[in-house]
């Protein structure tokens, strides 16, 4: 582990593990899943259209800001008529507190439109149809198929990458590499809860600064080579500090 001057220990860069074995990723995973059975999205929702809107709002912010807008957002447009009703001002409004609002405000009240217009107001299954609508790439079809048709996808984002490579459960350069991977290695029955295990490990645990090893369930099948066996030591009162030479 390397030191900073400013917080303690730090994770080394990500340079990719060796691939764990098909087996190391079953008890890996299995070990995420007792630690946390029923896992589920931070982001709050109540059917695939507010979903839909939610995923594509928390692009490059944190659910917790997501969640903090969209009560209001959706009490006033909870479908895709009241949603492009309300037009890309309107939404502009209620989510200036997200990060990129002006393109996310015009991206929601345009998806919005061509859910009537090509949908029946109806948030499709069809990744297809999905990626077609404004600001929803690949990542976002495949959280909204998963989470809102439980379809066995894996969106891949940053927690997702870094844990691919660093724990070697899935190493790749790319983000579709690692999914690619993780698809083809996690045992299928597992793949669909794997997203919400393997985001939450990242968010909570494996962090990408510092991962906490000294309390990861998975540390005895992951392959990351520099693992934090113990907290960082807490830093002296600032008073002993200034006195000790
Ligand atoms: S042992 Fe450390 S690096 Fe490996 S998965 Fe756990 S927290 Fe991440």
């Amino acid at each position: 582990m390397a030191k900073s001057p400013n917080h303690g220990t730090v994770a080394k860069p990500a340079k990719p593990a060796r691939a764990m074995s098909v087996a190391d990723v079953r008890a890996f995973l299995t070990a995420l899943a007792t630690a946390n059975p029923d896992p589920r999205s931070e982001l709050s929702y109540t059917d695939p259209f507010t979903l839909l809107v939610a995923v594509v709002l928390s692009a490059q912010t944190t659910d917790a800001a997501v969640n903090k807008a969209t009560p209001a957002l959706f009490a006033v447009a909870p479908t895709p008529a009241k949603m492009a009703a309300l037009g890309a001002d309107g939404v502009a409004r209620y989510i200036r507190g997200i990060g990129l609002w002006q393109a996310k405000a015009r991206n929601v009240a345009e998806l919005a439109r061509l859910l009537v217009e090509r949908h029946g107001g109806a948030v499709p299954n069809d990744r297809a149809a999905l990626e077609a609508l404004p600001g929803v790439g690949r990542k976002t079809a495949s959280v909204v198929l998963n989470v809102a048709f439980g379809a066995a996808t894996m969106a891949v984002d940053t927690h997702i990458f870094r844990l691919g490579n660093r724990t070697g459960i899935a190493p790749g350069k790319t983000p579709r590499a690692v999914e690619d991977k993780l698809v083809a290695r996690i045992p299928p029955e597992m793949l669909r809860p794997a997203h919400h295990w393997l985001i939450l490990h990242g968010r909570y645990c494996c962090k990408a600064r510092a991962p906490e090893c000294w309390r990861c369930v998975g540390a005895a099948w992951c392959r990351y080579p520099h693992k934090a066996l113990a907290p960082p030591a807490a830093r002296p009162p600032k008073r002993a500090r200034e006195t000790s030479t």
